[in-house]
């Protein structure tokens, strides 16, 4: 006898296929059967007619670290469908943490439930465990927080022993189960290694059968460049490499679009093992501090405010944050100041600044938008989250057509109106590219948040509706799933979605077994040999 059969819903596999009408059986938290109909004994039934069944979504790019620790939020996800969640992306990581870093961490991730305390790769895991958030959670290692660990806010390149450390660490938590290892060469401090640094922690990726996810250098006019950068390590190391977000910002920036694709396509031909993940959305969301120019954040936070006490170097910083520099893009060189909103003061203070552009909050203040942008951060000790307008959906669709992207959501809780795709990002893409844009059919959609994540995530016990695999499942109605979390009203729920299963259990809608999804840490294959 199964433990659930649902019935002659449309199944689509998760490979790309064209779906079919069908039964599929569950025991004991696994796919037991799939035909064009089962007709046998089941403990309960689900009548699936006009319903598409798939995978449960895999989301490989998150900033949950800190908020599935807390274990109630879980339910934001499952009801996108989501039910395996990757964090410790674009350098950031919770761990390794120890007293030396633990204050910098912070800054990472803002916010008043997030109180970061020293603690272990394993720690996390088994805290995580202990948390239960519903649903399965994988991780990086940040190489921000490596770096912070080894040689705090330095931009000098490492030393032998510094590296020796970093490489130890990292070792260490790839053992421990750690997917890969995240690179954030936009931001401070990940952004002050330089290719040999990144060579030699990579080498340990490879042996260790990992891969690379990398918020690239530039994802605006020198797009070109850093994606060469980190495609020439991937080429020189081996290392299995992952582009995060793939975008392009600024209006002059959108038609690099083919030459992007043809550096995708060359080096993947060269051999390199490359992807990448893009959210469904043309505004992106990131820190505040990232309008400072990286020099200037060299030594963390503090230092910062103290240069603001020279003259000559704050008049070169808020030139600098209008304008960039060599080498150097600001972001208001590719949104302006109208077009970044600021979406979550994590103090909870000011938070009549919320929803605002800074153009209009320094017009407010009666302040140059430079300087007021530079008060901000020294009020807020820089923990301030901004949407920028900067992206173009038609090259948004582009991306998410590439046979190498697969859907992530980039997403992240803050108090304030956090950027909408961590409550809609996977049914935004059904509604959104399938049924109103005609983007992708609507198996293609669901391989690119199901089986071709789990590829490149290396798990083979999910992604896919094969017998034997774990019964993590959506049952969803094709004409209606969707998001509705906008700019405005961000935290809003999506609709559509019938049943979520993982590992069996009904997650969605919440029933008395529901208690029993607990979810946890979920190790890289890699770990488990
Ligand atoms: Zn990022």
């Amino acid at each position: 006898m199964f433990d659930l059969i649902i019935q002659q819903a449309f199944l689509i596999d998760g490979t790309g296929k064209p779906g079919w009408t069908g039964d599929l059986a569950i025991t004991n938290g696994k796919i037991a059967g799939l035909e064009p109909s089962i007709n046998a004994e089941a403990a309960r039934y689900i009548n699936g007619k006009g319903l598409t069944l798939c995978p449960g979504f895999l989301d490989p790019h998150s900033h949950w670290d800190a908020t599935h620790l807390h274990g109630k939020h879980g339910e934001i996800k499952l009801r996108q469908g989501v039910c395996l969640d990757v964090v410790g992306n674009c350098g950031e990581s919770l761990t390794p943490c120890t007293i030396d870093n633990c204050g910098d961490i912070e800054q990472f991730f803002p916010g008043p439930d997030n109180r970061i305390i020293p603690r272990s790769f394993s720690q996390y895991c088994t805290e995580l465990d202990a948390a239960q958030p519903g649903l399965r959670v994988m991780s990086h290692i940040g190489h921000g927080t490596l770096r912070l660990l080894a040689m705090g806010y330095s931009a000098e390149p490492p030393d032998h022993k510094q590296l020796t450390r970093m490489k130890e660490e990292l070792r260490l938590a790839l053992d421990q189960g750690a997917a890969g290892l995240s690179t954030g060469l936009y931001y401070t401090p990940s952004g002050f290694a330089d290719s040999n640094e990144l060579q030699a922690l990579m080498e340990v990726v490879v042996l260790k059968e990992g891969f690379h996810a990398s918020h690239i250098r530039n994802e605006a006019s020198g797009i070109l460049e850093a994606l060469k950068e980190v495609i020439t390590v991937g080429l020189k190391t081996g290392v299995a490499t992952h582009i995060s977000h793939l975008k392009l910002a600024g209006r002059n920036n959108w038609d690099k679009i083919d030459k992007v694709i043809e550096t995708f396509e060359t080096a993947r031909n060269r051999g390199l093992d490359l992807t990448c993940d893009v959210y469904p959305y043309h505004h992106s969301c990131t820190s505040l501090l990232s309008l400072i120019p990286p020099w200037a954040l060299e030594g963390g936070i503090d230092r910062f405010c103290e240069r603001l006490n020279d003259i000559e170097l704050k008049e070169q910083i808020r030139h600098q944050v209008r304008n960039g520099y060599p080498g150097w893009e600001s972001g208001v060189q590719n949104s302006g100041f109208e077009g970044i909103t600021i979406s979550s003061v994590h103090s909870g203070k000011r938070q009549n600044l919320v929803g605002f552009s800074l153009a209009e909050s320094a017009d407010k203040a009666a302040m140059a938008p430079e300087d007021y942008v530079i008060d901000l951060i020294e009020k807020e000790s820089g923990a301030v989250s901004i949407i920028c307008a900067s992206m173009d959906e038609e090259v948004v669709a582009e991306f998410i057509r590439l046979p190498f992207a697969v859907i992530g959501s980039d997403g992240a809780l803050s108090q304030g109106k956090p950027h909408p795709r961590a409550f809609g990002a996977f049914p935004r893409v059904i509604r959104r590219f399938v049924r109103e844009l005609k983007v992708l059919r609507l198996e293609e959609a669901i391989a690119k948040m199901t089986g071709k994540t789990a590829q490149r995530l290396g798990l083979d016990d999910c992604g896919r509706l094969s017998m034997g695999l774990r019964a993590d499942l959506v049952l969803f109605n094709p004409e209606t799933f969707g998001d509705t979390a906008t700019y405005d009203t961000p935290c809003q729920p999506p609709v559509g979605i019938h049943h979520l299963f993982v590992e069996g259990k009904q997650a969605w809608p919440p029933t008395q077994g529901s208690k029993n999804v607990q979810g946890g840490f979920c190790p890289a294959p890699h770990s488990r040999m």
